[in-house]
């Protein structure tokens, strides 16, 4: 399922030469998933890893999917760290937008920031631990996980709790811890400079971007 106003699948399924360029596709496996550029970078290497399938969270993706949808994550991952630093990951699982919770944008995506160095998430309750991101995916997609938040640990560990219904929960700790408490809203506060530099970063590091 394709949806017309979503800026992932606008930015898989279209030209490059159609997208503006902070929607270009960085990493692209066909039939997968793509990596683009984070919105809001308060601070550079900041990128979203989204399946090609418009689901609503990533317990959620088709079940074929899963594997190739982690290698493109490693990938991304790998990219980020030898450029910009340990990697922490997020994402606001299966949260409706409409009724005014964390999520972005209703297309499964998870946040890849390179700041486990810098910034430490955490949520005020905790359903489960799991050892990596494999482990989540695998233990969840069969049942019916309600909307979650999802962040690693510093021993890269996964997390997982409750929405706690406050949007972009995630990125006011982010902007906070540095030292922008005020500018968490990616809207408001796109830092296209930091957007450049992930862009240009990780082209120096020989990353080849989507055609
Ligand atoms: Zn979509
Ligand atoms: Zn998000």
């Amino acid at each position: 399922m394709a949806m017309a106003s979503c800026f992932i699948c606008t930015a898989r399924s279209e030209k490059r030469q159609n997208l503006p360029w902070y929607d270009v596709p960085l990493r692209r496996v066909d039939g997968v998933g793509l990596t683009l550029l984070g919105v809001g970078a308060v601070a550079p290497g900041y990128l979203l890893a989204c399946p090609d399938a418009h689901v609503r969270s990533l317990a959620a993706m088709p079940q074929w999917m899963a594997a190739p949808f982690l290698s493109l994550v490693d990938a991304a991952v790998a990219d980020l760290t030898c450029r910009f630093g340990p990697v922490l990951v997020f994402e606001h699982g299966a949260c409706e937008s409409a009724v005014r919770t964390s999520a972005c944008v209703d297309h499964a995506h998870l946040h890849l920031w390179a700041l486990a160095d810098r910034v430490a998430l955490t949520l005020p309750r905790y359903w489960a631990t799991y050892p990596d991101l494999r482990s989540f995916v695998a233990e969840t997609r069969a049942t019916a996980l309600p909307s979650y938040l999802l962040h690693s640990d510093e021993s890269g560990g996964i997390r997982i709790g409750p929405d706690v219904g406050v949007p972009q929960f995630f990125r006011r700790q982010i902007a906070s811890q540095l030292g922008h408490p005020d500018e968490w809203d990616y809207a408001a506060c796109p830092f296209g400079q930091h957007m450049n530099a992930t862009r240009k970063g990780l082209d120096r590091a020989g990353i080849r971007h989507g055609d």
